[in-house]
């Protein structure tokens, strides 16, 4: 599998009036973890013939050794791990009708499900496979809805060679009719056998940082960096934890770290993302002065090609007026012009 991807995260700014309250523990930010544009990867020659037959308007199961249809396909026997579809003669036609397995109801909708009204998710057995695919059954009321039921695809147009291909499932035997491919093939080429597939991930969340990291933010807001240290073990974390995670016990004592450590590992990124500086740009792990467990940070102000594992740095910070309740205030890091510091005292914390 090949992959290509790019992350972003990113949390909601709170304004400087509730930063100054006490009461904070309670607060919440969004995040948001997603890769902007999808994520690309190679589907491989099982999971291709299978996208392949969507964009044809045609479902295919696979066979396994011990002669059930196996829909979706896999590339190996569930039970015995064996390769499957490696011959054509492997591939069953499934469908398009099926019998509806279990379902669940959905009342309200998100953005992205693929019925803007209310409708179910269902495992759908096809004709002729033994196995039930995951799709959307637009029933009209929960009411019509029933295990058992029969239902046949209701098939796009626009067919790229992906699950939403099939716009949902219909109650009834159909007929499931498949409209002529928009846009046309234009030449054999974009009739090429589906073997990339751009896939969108996006996680949104709400998160309340409770009392160690917004202890944690409200020094960042003055260009503090605080960790916790254990009462067991005597190791510094920063970001804070609570809790030890070597001794589980809490990890309460607060310390005030300098922004000033080591550079124990970098990567040179080279895919844009969202939020993120101009490529190449250096993402790494800071050992800081005093901790226990390196914060993974940016390192600029440096040309790429010069930076290295063991640099000194030091936290560059966003001007005071500029600064809000985010871990965004310390911009990055850069050299500090100091020696290298060597292998030997940090390789237990790379
Ligand atoms: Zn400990």
């Amino acid at each position: 599998m090949t992959t290509q991807a790019s992350s972003s995260s990113q949390a909601a700014q709170t304004s400087a009036s509730r930063a100054s309250a006490s009461q904070t523990s309670d607060e919440r930010v969004v995040h948001v973890l997603e890769f902007p544009g999808g994520y690309t990867r190679s589907t491989g020659p099982v999971i291709g013939r299978f996208l392949t037959g969507l964009r044809s308007g045609r479902l295919f199961g696979v066979r396994m050794p011990d002669g059930r249809v196996l829909v979706p396909p896999t590339e190996y026997d569930p039970q015995t791990a064996a390769a499957l579809g490696t011959a054509d003669e492997d591939w069953v036609e499934v469908g398009p009708a099926g019998t509806v397995t279990t379902w669940t109801w959905v009342d309200d909708p998100r953005p992205d499900h693929p019925l803007d009204r209310p409708f179910a998710w269902a495992l759908i057995r096809p004709d002729g496979a033994d196995t039930a695919l995951l799709h959307a059954v637009d029933s009209g009321s929960k009411a019509a809805m029933a295990t058992g039921m029969r239902v046949h695809p209701t098939w796009r147009a626009e067919r790229t060679g992906a699950v939403k291909d099939i716009a949902c499932f219909a109650p009834g035997e159909g007929p499931a009719e498949v409209p002529a491919l928009v846009p046309a093939p234009d030449g054999e080429a974009e009739l090429e056998p589906v073997s990339m597939v751009t896939l969108p991930h996006r996680l949104e969340y709400r998160l309340r940082g409770g009392t160690v990291w917004n202890h944690f933010i409200d020094g960042m807001a003055v260009g503090q960096i605080r960790g916790t240290r254990c009462a067991k073990c005597g190791k510094v974390f920063v970001p804070p934890r609570g809790a030890c995670p070597g001794d589980g016990v809490p990890a309460t004592e607060w310390v005030d770290l300098p922004d000033t450590g080591v550079l124990t590992t970098f990567a040179v990124n080279n895919v844009p993302a969202a939020g993120a500086p101009e490529v190449p740009f250096i993402s790494g792990y800071v050992l800081l002065d005093g901790a226990d467990i390196a914060m993974l940070a940016l390192v600029s102000d440096v040309p790429w090609q010069e930076v290295r594992i063991g640099m000194r740095v030091r936290g560059v910070w966003v001007p005071d007026a500029e600064r809000t309740r985010s871990v965004k205030n310390l911009k990055w890091f850069a050299p500090t012009g100091e020696p290298d510091v060597p292998f030997e005292q940090f390789e237990e914390y790379v």
